[in-house]
């Protein structure tokens, strides 16, 4: 599933591609997105990432707010053709934007633009001071915690393995037993983690390509997540997985205490 890195490549390249551009045809090939209407004749004035949803704002006061899910993709498509798996086709005065989504769970909504709330995101106005005081009691464990996107918006599963393997943080921790300088660590970590990860235009172990179909190239930093049985790159001991909240979790029992 597509998190912060790799919404935030789509979102960077669609700002690029579809700013100032008014919207010449949509057009839906599948019921479940029968409800998209009336956004022909409209220009797109910004695209915004909302933890992981791409938010495409309309000069009406409209947004149309995309959440991929498993397997659903924005792509840039020049020719005239329909990519396999098309969902819905939005043309921009020749070219073409597709969903493409083999599972379908993609949900597209069309609603007056809200601000998200830009202090559960890192990357706006994120205060560690705040997350602590709401969340620094709670009896979650810590890995939960950093999905739970209640609580901060933006970070799935795979990222959450690699910061709190670079924290050296425990993934069974129970959020309330984290010391201060502990949170410090786990949020500097993934600052620079999500960084690089954007740089790299997002990880593509399966499903993930950018806007123009390309990879991306973060799956070659991956330290842990899906390394079980690897040997840690810190004390040479053995990468373990486990099973959290119906996801696979993969540490180092060596590392992250
Ligand atoms: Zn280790």
């Amino acid at each position: 599933m597509p998190e912060l890195p790799e919404v935030e490549t789509l979102c960077r390249q669609l700002q690029k591609m579809i700013c100032g551009r008014k919207i010449s045809a949509s057009k839906v090939y599948d019921d479940k997105l029968a409800h998209i209407k009336n956004i022909r004749g409209k220009t797109v004035i910004g695209v915004e990432r909302q933890g992981k949803m791409i938010d495409i704002l309309l000069d009406d006061g409209m947004s149309i707010l995309i959440h991929l899910r498993m397997t659903g993709r924005l792509l840039w498509h020049e020719s005239a053709d329909k990519p396999k798996h098309s969902r819905w086709k939005i043309t921009f005065a020749g070219n073409n934007l597709f969903l493409v989504d083999p599972r379908r769970f993609a949900t597209v909504k069309i609603l007056k633009t809200v601000p998200c709330d830009p202090g559960r995101d890192i990357f706006k106005k994120f205060d560690l001071t705040n997350f602590i005081k709401s969340n620094g009691c709670r009896k979650t464990k810590v890995k939960i915690l950093m999905m739970d996107q209640k609580a901060l918006a933006g970070i799935g599963n795979i990222y959450a393995c690699e910061i709190l393997y670079r924290a050296g943080i425990h993934p069974e921790r129970i959020a309330a037993t984290l010391s201060e300088d502990e949170w410090e660590k786990i949020f500097g970590h993934a600052k620079e983690i999500l960084k690089v990860a954007i740089k790299k235009r997002g990880t593509s172990i399966s499903d993930w390509r950018d806007l123009f179909g390309l990879k991306g190239q973060n799956q070659h930093e991956l330290k842990v997540y899906g390394q079980e049985g690897s040997l840690c790159l810190i004390c040479g001991g053995k990468i373990c997985r486990i099973k959290q909240g119906g996801r696979s979790t993969f540490y180092c029992p060596g590392c992250q205490k």
